[in-house]
């Protein structure tokens, strides 16, 4: 157990513990519809449910919330599976609540004999009128008064397809003057003449969302239930069909949902970016989806990390993505090999004038300074190294450490150079700078008794292997898109990709390619990993994270 102190949830499973509920058993379960891919808010609920269980030696079951035909589709149940295990977490049982259609059909009939549910024949809008206000009861009609034997007769008939779609819907008689709206004899089934992903054109009628997931949660003798906020008010409802069916009494717990700033998180939002081309696919790296944070570069201890600093609330509120970037560039400061990258499609030759030509040499550098264990790597020098354009000025203001005519710096891990002549094309654009270097100012063997404040990085020319970088930057322009007035398709920042051509040294493309190294810095530019899009002619990087959060605040 960690030493920090336990969140609400935690006091309540200590307290079901103590009082000898459920002989001490916790199991939790991660219930997702499998209406598209997962994203960084369902990876909090992951890591809560899962985490929870493996602190209290329980099980979490993964459950697919698939009692809606029209929307779901095994693409998406491939996906969360393969997120879910990404994320490091295995399921004890892989559950869909369609297994539980029969039974939960049953507890719909139960309810009916009960005098507990009846069939409405009212249309959806005269439903909602009904419903009357908070402030004030609603309306009783006609059918409520409809006898047990011909509400399961019609209901009956409703599951053998005698009736269109919407003509009827069966609805719990719970309240109809209850405060809580919830409880206004709630609809718990509805006709619905559509192909399910799983069982096929078995069933007509699909049970609501209300009278699927508790349900489900007793069939799998689930002990604690955690949802988000919004199911609060659901919550009696919730109980009282366990109470009137006489289930498993799972315990529903509310959470805050995670909302992140300069992104959207409702799945009906992401879908509709990747349908309208906004992003690539699910998996384009400026989505907030598991599959496109792992595009990204993130790793899953990353996610883990940063979940677990987010803690769980009982209200609302909106996390800095700064704190996601932080957890990445900690863990890849320790981790992620330091290479060298110009990332310019021109970048400035310089050339060495008292470097013989044709002459090789191969330093070593250290991968990274954090972690001597990295060890070091090859390096090939020689006559004409490419360097940042914005590493040179012309006329550099005063404390400008970097190169200027006549100035000095060293070339990181190689030598001591020295700005001798600037060349300019025609138009009086800079082409190349003409240097000379201290052959007694070798990195690990400097006895030049030199001093220069800057080091920067380079590449060297006829070692250099071009690639194409993928600057990503924030999605969306506006810190909370989900709250403001304007359609979110219009707060898309226009400059959340750019693409930049560049020459990296190549020791960063043989290892990436072979696999073995995934996430690397590029020194003083930032994270970066290599993307699927790669081929042998042009590698592609993506960027992780830059080295420092950029970010005005
Ligand atoms: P959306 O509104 O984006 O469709 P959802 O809640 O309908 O999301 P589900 O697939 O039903 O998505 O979610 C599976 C589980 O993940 C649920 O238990 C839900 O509470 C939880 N979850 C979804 N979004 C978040 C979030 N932003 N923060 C925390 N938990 C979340
Ligand atoms: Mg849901
Ligand atoms: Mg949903």
């Amino acid at each position: 157990r960690t030493e920090r102190s336990l969140n609400f949830i935690e006091q309540i499973v200590d307290e079901d513990i103590a009082a000898g509920k459920n002989g001490g058993r916790v199991h939790t379960r991660f219930p997702p519809e499998p209406n598209g891919y997962l994203h960084i808010g369902h990876a909090k609920s992951i890591c809560l449910n899962f985490g929870l269980a493996d602190e209290y030696g329980g099980q979490t079951n993964l459950r697919f919330d698939d009692t809606n035909p029209v929307t779901e589709d095994t693409e998406y149940v491939d996906s969360i599976k393969n997120d879910v295990r990404w994320l490091g977490f295995d399921w004890e049982n892989e559950f869909y609540a369609s297994d539980y259609f029969e039974q939960i059909y049953q507890f719909a009939e139960t309810l009916i004999q009960k005098g507990l549910a009846y069939v409405d024949d009212s249309t959806a809008e005269e439903i909602s009128a009904q419903k009357g206000t908070p402030t004030e009861p609603g309306r009783l009609n006609q059918y409520r008064d409809r006898s047990v034997a011909e509400n399961l007769d019609l209901f009956r008939r409703m599951r053998a397809g005698d009736y269109p779609d919407s003509a009827k819907v069966l609805r719990a008689k719970v309240d109809m003057a209850s405060p809580n709206m919830q409880l206004r004899d709630p609809i718990i089934y509805r006709i619905k003449h559509a192909h399910h992903h799983r069982t096929g054109d078995a069933w007509c009628i699909y049970p609501m969302y209300d009278f699927a997931h508790g349900q489900s949660d007793a069939i799998e003798h689930i002990t604690h239930s955690l949802c988000t906020l919004e199911f609060e008010v659901h919550r009696p409802l919730y109980e009282w069909f366990i109470q009137q069916l006489e289930l498993f009494p799972s315990r529903q717990i509310e959470f805050a949902r995670l909302n992140l700033t300069y992104t959207v998180m409702s799945k009906r939002k992401l879908k509709q970016l990747v349908e309208e081309k906004h992003v690539s696919g699910w998996d384009d790296p400026r989505m907030p989806t598991i599959a496109g944070i792992r595009r990204r570069g993130y790793t899953p201890a990353s996610i883990r990390e940063f979940c677990d600093r987010i803690g769980i609330a009982k209200r609302d509120n909106l996390i800095d993505v700064g704190l996601l970037e932080f957890c990445i560039r900690e863990e890849l400061n320790r981790t992620a090999p330091r290479l060298m990258a110009v990332l310019d499609e021109k970048p400035l030759k310089l050339v060495i004038t008292n470097y013989d030509l044709g002459r090789e040499e191969i330093m070593h550098i250290e991968n990274n300074p954090e972690d001597p264990s990295a060890g070091v790597r090859d390096v090939p020098f020689s006559r004409e190294v490419y360097i940042e354009r914005d590493d040179f000025m012309e006329n550099p203001p005063k404390k400008f450490f970097r190169l200027f005519p006549g100035g000095m710096v060293r070339l990181k891990g190689a030598y001591i150079i020295k700005c001798e002549e600037v060349v300019k094309d025609n138009a009086g654009e800079i082409i190349e700078l003409r240097c000379t270097y201290i052959p007694e100012s070798r990195s690990g063997s400097d006895t030049s008794g030199i001093n220069v404040k800057g080091t920067i990085h380079w590449v060297s020319v006829p070692h250099a292997v071009e690639a194409e970088v993928r600057l990503y930057d924030r999605l969306f322009s506006v810190e909370n898109p989900a709250a403001d007035e304007r359609d979110f398709k219009e707060l898309i920042n226009p400059n959340s990709l750019e693409t930049v051509r560049a020459f990296v040294e190549p020791a960063l493309v043989a290892a990436t390619r072979s696999g073995s190294l995934t996430n690397v810095q590029f020194m003083r530019k930032g994270y970066f990993i290599l993307d699927a899009d790669s081929t042998d002619a042009l590698p592609v990087f993506n960027r992780t994270a830059t080295l420092k959060d950029g970010w005005a605040k």
